[in-house]
């Protein structure tokens, strides 16, 4: 069979089970259906076409009850899954005015509901409903937590993030959740920070660092406090414990890790060192970079040239280039000067809308580091991308 043939069977089934499930609608089904997965294609399709009106068709005509349950459910999934939730609220707010359920699966439906208003960012209903449910037993008290600490995360309120990760931090998933844990404190830490409440961004940091001692992100913010208060050296010994951790981050803490050795008694060579033992780690063009510089007054121009193309021979990037293009700019006249511009406008434009980070978990881009992916919500999952476009 051609590929159009095989299409249009497609097309045809498709259409079949829709009519079938719109004709077994109107004849009132009262005994249970047993569903697969093309049931839900024929639904799909229907949605496709009149959302509004399949939604409620499907409530008037399919009652609630506990052999229906799934159905409904199904279709309410299907719904917030495209995104339409405010029509996933009004099937699961009628399973629940509807039905006479057993207990598990009305505080199931509830549990629906519960995510069904953090997506649609009704955050009040969400936590309201959600730390009701948390009063139960079993499964759906943990589950209920999960969405009640969701919901601290969009708002941002990181000490009652705090104390519901804390709920949560049992067991097989205590490691993940002391992970975010470390992280509320960090963000607290930032916040200190940013308001130059020192003692707070200590304690803070303190705190995150008992909560996951691998915490890249609180050397960082450690060194960036230090740095902040005149404490060059301890800065430094912060900032240094960033490649034991997690050499990818070593990029984000150069602004701070050269500012604090530009302001402290330590030899320079120190740094050097040090940037040189990351690079055997991560090749990241920024430390290249960094250790260049640090290296320009007494090498110069020519060998501090050389040291980058000899470095973008074996890991070549745009930004690399560029860099290399700058430094001859100045030393070259008329039309040598020029084409170097020119070319210059060419590779940054190359990057311009290139990400420079993306997340591990689920593939999200930015140009900016999140530390908390805006995707999937996990933390500290996001890294710098390595390779021509990116570091
Ligand atoms: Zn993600």
């Amino acid at each position: 069979m051609g590929h159009m043939d095989n299409w249009l069977l497609y097309l045809l089934i498709v259409a079949a089970i829709g009519i079938g499930w719109w004709l077994r609608g109107r004849e009132r089904v009262k005994q249970p259906e047993t569903v697969g997965p093309n049931y839900y294609n024929g639904l799909n399709f229907l949605l496709n076409e009149e959302p509004d009106r399949a939604v409620s068709a499907f409530i008037e005509e399919l009652d609630v009850n506990q052999d229906t349950l799934e159905t409904h459910l199904a279709l309410g999934g299907l719904l917030r899954r495209r995104g339409e939730i405010e029509k996933a609220v009004i099937v699961h707010e009628n399973i629940l005015s509807h039905a006479r359920l057993e207990k598990s699966a009305m505080l199931n439906v509830q549990l629906e509901l519960a995510r069904d208003y953090l997506l649609a960012g009704l955050l009040d209903r969400a936590e309201e409903l959600s730390i009701t449910l948390s009063r139960e037993e079993g499964d759906t008290r943990q589950a209920a937590r999960r969405v009640t600490l969701e919901v601290y995360e969009v708002e941002k309120e990181w000490e009652q993030a705090i104390e519901v990760a804390q709920l949560l931090a049992v067991g097989m998933d205590s490691e993940k959740y002391e992970k975010a844990i470390s992280h509320y404190y960090c963000e607290i830490a930032s916040d200190c920070l940013a308001k130059k409440d020192f003692e707070c961004g200590r304690e803070a940091i303190r705190e995150a660092i008992g909560h996951n001692s691998h915490n890249a992100r609180a050397s960082l913010i450690l060194g960036q406090l230090d740095l902040a208060e005149g404490f060059f050296e301890e800065a430094i010994s912060a900032l240094m414990r960033i490649k034991d951790q997690e050499p990818v981050y070593v990029h984000e803490s150069l602004e701070a890790l050269t500012e604090a050795f530009g302001k402290s008694d330590l030899p320079e060579q120190q740094l050097r060192d040090y940037l040189e033992a990351c690079l055997e780690l991560t090749p990241s063009i920024s430390i290249v970079l960094s250790l260049a510089t640090s290296m320009r007054d007494e090498i110069g121009d020519e060998s501090m040239s050389k040291y980058i193309a000899n470095h973008l021979k074996h890991n070549p990037t745009i930004r690399g280039l560029t860099q290399l293009i700058d430094l001859h700019v100045d030393n070259t006249s008329g039309v040598a000067k020029q084409n170097l511009t020119i070319l210059r406008s060419f590779a940054e434009a190359l990057v311009a809308d290139k990400p420079a980070y993306r997340c591990q978990g689920c593939g999200f881009e930015g140009k900016k580091l999140f530390w908390h992916c805006p995707s999937c919500r996990d933390w500290a999952t996001i890294k710098p991308i390595f390779g021509l476009e990116g570091e």
